[in-house]
């Protein structure tokens, strides 16, 4: 029987994904509200892959957490190698020579990638083939900034170019190797740094190619990390995972809900907005639930605790009782942001990002690609947008835009309307 370890290479630092990799490193940035890594290790034990090893380098504390969790569930083991100095993707295994050692293969990853590719497919063709080394390939939008392959009619990989200036194929290295013990041997014994520029030259001619058509994004920027998002739920939708889902009117709190406060912070202060309580319950009785999403920053810098926010949200519930009805949800984030614009991805969890809206569709079963976003700022729309709503309105009732711009991409999906009371005969 033919065991298969893993290597994820994950210690990339993701300067281009700044801020959010500031305080959380690039292999856990959270996707549809899934860490980056949780997507590559659910493949991997799907393939039947026990041992892991993973590099470490920015931030690994956070990473030695998720570590503990994936191990502590038993489906395969995850051992960290850190790397104080990065050593690049051939330093790595340069580095534990042995790894291949009771293995006949070795799958090696560019955790930063993110796909749903099948291993299992991909570990079967390479079981097919003789040559030592495969190659998993994708179709590139911009072939002249990938890795580019040229094949053969077996499919073997006879030239490679990095960002070619005239692309021989759209056939692009999409940072995911099989090499056999033999070879993983021979490459770790030669002590280089680099597999892309290195190894990838030497193996021209030796290794094949494996195309998979699914889905497939390098999450370098910050750009591709957001679009990666709403990717995600497209997936999910042609999946038929929101069959039997209900839609979500998400609701900003300050400005859409209740009337805005500057800094409210205590219970006396909550009241509804006019027409509030009914929007509520008119959208309730049409099927759709009602989730209030709220930035409270307050918390983070200490000024209120979430004992006080319950209090706050307590007295909100009475007044939607005196109109008999409730809010289906209430999420909200806790940081304190350091970036005052507020069309910037800062955490995840926080208005503009997207975290909250996917934990409610998470735990209420919500249909995202059906659901609307009402706020009075320029990050309540943003959340939606992320997050694959398919309409976001901006209510006059609170803040407003202050001087911002609604970017153009947004303009096919949103609204502008006085009140919530226009937002839900806008809806209904
Ligand atoms: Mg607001």
């Amino acid at each position: 029987m033919s065991c298969t370890k893993a290597i994820l290479l994950a210690a990339g630092l993701g300067t281009r994904l700044r801020p959010l990799t500031d305080h959380t490193p690039k292999c856990l940035v959270p996707i549809a509200g899934r860490p980056l890594l949780d997507y590559w290790v659910e493949q991997l034990v799907v393939a039947g892959v026990k041992e892991v090893l993973i590099n470490t380098h920015h931030l690994p504390e956070a990473v030695r957490v998720y570590i503990e969790s994936i191990n502590a569930r038993g489906q395969l083991q995850l051992r960290e190698t850190y790397e104080p100095e990065l050593l690049g993707s051939a330093g790595t295994l340069a580095a534990h020579p042995q790894f291949a050692d009771d293995a006949e293969e070795i799958l090696i990853i560019y955790a930063d990638n993110f796909s749903n590719v099948n291993l299992c497919d991909l570990l079967a063709y390479h079981h097919r083939h003789e040559d030592p080394a495969t190659m998993l390939l994708f179709h590139a939008p911009n072939p002249r900034a990938c890795g580019i392959a040229e094949l053969d009619e077996q499919q073997r990989i006879i030239g490679f170019q990095e960002k070619p200036s005239q692309p021989t194929s759209d056939l692009a290295n999409a940072g995911v190797y099989v090499f056999e013990a033999d070879l993983y041997r021979q490459i770790a014994a030669k002590r280089v740094f680099d597999l892309g520029f290195d190894v990838l030259p030497t193996l021209v001619g030796k290794m094949r190619g494996w195309i998979w058509e699914g889905y497939y994004r390098d999450i370098g920027t910050y750009d591709t990390y957001l679009a990666a998002q709403r990717e995600v739920v497209e997936w999910w939708q042609r999946a038929g995972r929101f069959q039997g889902c209900r839609p979500a009117v998400f609701l900003d709190r300050d400005g859409t809900l209740i009337e805005s406060v500057h800094y409210l912070s205590r219970p006396a202060q909550v009241k509804l907005v006019p027409g509030g309580g009914e929007a509520v319950k008119q959208l309730r009785a049409a099927g759709f639930a009602c989730i209030l999403v709220t930035n409270q920053s307050p918390i983070g810098q200490g000024l209120i605790t979430e004992a006080d926010l319950v209090k706050i949200h307590n007295v909100l519930f009475e007044q939607l009782a005196q109109h008999e009805t409730t809010l289906d949800g209430i999420y909200y984030s806790t940081q304190a942001t350091q970036i005052k614009d507020r069309t910037v991805v800062e955490f995840y969890d926080r208005k503009p990002g997207p975290g909250l809206l996917f934990q409610a569709a998470q735990e209420l079963q919500l249909d995202l690609t059906r659901s609307w976003m009402v706020g009075d700022m320029i990050s309540d729309l943003l959340a939606g947008y992320h997050a694959h709503c398919q309409e976001l309105i901006l209510v006059d009732s609170g803040k407003g835009l202050e001087g911002v711009a609604i970017p153009p991409y947004l303009h096919p999906f949103s609204h502008q309307v006085s009140d919530l009371s226009a937002a839900v005969s806008l809806i209904l």
